[in-house]
């Protein structure tokens, strides 16, 4: 019975997810990224939520594979992107003309023969910046087509668009890929701070793809910051961007003015 009401509900929530765009149900949540030598936020990672009218406030965790097995995973990422543009527009008119706004793509996003276009559309529809548009790809993305991954990227990169590379250090995370794709930054993957605090070899493996990063040319951010233990650590290991609950969770786009307004963040 369990089972069969799991298919149910996947059914259900599957052609809900159908008419969510149009009922406006999906909001974006805004989550800090911070340049933690300056104390000073320098952009925010938009996070898809989607507010279900029955089940209440949804994460990504509970529809995003609905939306990649379905392909909806297409008009919903439009419309996510469109929605980070538009916010990144409005704060800059507010005189927030430097902080950057990250988007996260996914495989059949990334794969879609539109993307650059609709990317270049979007772009021009908000009267964005590209320099403060970062597109944030995973390794499996970006490793399993290199060659088109390379071609996207550079076509992209022509206006400005930069990409970062999630969850760095779970896929393969070697140099000879590494060094020819055309990326500005990469994540370092949560899971190496979760534990890091009691295993030695994740600060070793934290340092490494720091100074991997370091001699690529790359920037580092480090995510899942959740502790000042952990801010420190980074210091120490000369990364100075980071993300984590230290700093804020993702909140609405109103607490996120409040975050960008407050001078608990400025020197
Ligand atoms: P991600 O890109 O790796 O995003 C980071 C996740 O870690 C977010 O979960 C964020 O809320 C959470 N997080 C941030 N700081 C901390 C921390 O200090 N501690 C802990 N425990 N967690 C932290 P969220 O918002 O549930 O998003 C999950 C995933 O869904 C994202 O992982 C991303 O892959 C995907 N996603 C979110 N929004 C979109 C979107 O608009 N489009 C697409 N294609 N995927 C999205
Ligand atoms: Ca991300
Ligand atoms: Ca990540």
């Amino acid at each position: 019975p369990s089972y069969n009401q799991m298919l149910t509900d996947k059914i259900e929530l599957q052609s809900e997810l159908r008419r969510a765009i149009e009922n406006e149900e999906f909001v974006l949540f805004y989550q800090a990224q911070m340049d933690i030598s300056k104390k000073k936020i320098i952009g925010f990672e938009a996070l898809i939520r989607w507010n279900h009218p029955v089940r209440g406030l949804l994460h990504p965790v509970d529809f995003i594979y609905l939306a990649e097995e379905s392909g909806l995973i297409i008009p919903i990422g439009r419309w996510a992107l469109n929605s980070a543009c538009k916010q990144l527009r409005e704060w800059s008119d507010m005189g927030f003309t430097d902080i950057t706004m990250a988007v996260n793509v996914s495989a059949r996003q990334f794969k879609d023969e539109n993307f650059v276009q609709m990317i270049y559309e979007i772009i021009k529809e908000t009267g964005i910046d590209p320099k403060r548009l970062e597109l944030e790809i995973t390794e499996t993305i970006a490793l399993e087509d290199l060659e088109y991954t390379i071609e996207v990227i550079k076509e992209l990169n022509k206006i400005g668009v930069r990409f970062s590379l999630d969850d760095f250090g779970t896929g393969y995370s070697a140099m000879s890929y590494l060094k020819r794709l055309p990326i500005s930054n990469v994540k370092i993957d949560k899971s190496f701070l979760d534990t890091v605090l009691e295993d030695a070899n994740d600060q070793k493996i934290i340092q490494a793809i720091i100074n991997l990063a370091y001699n690529l040319d790359l920037q580092v951010i480090a995510e899942g910051v959740e502790q000042l233990e952990h801010e420190k650590l980074l210091q120490k290991l000369n990364c100075n961007m980071a993300q984590g609950y230290l700093y804020s969770r993702p909140v609405p786009k109103e607490k996120a003015e409040e975050l960008l307004n407050s001078t608990e963040f400025l020197n």
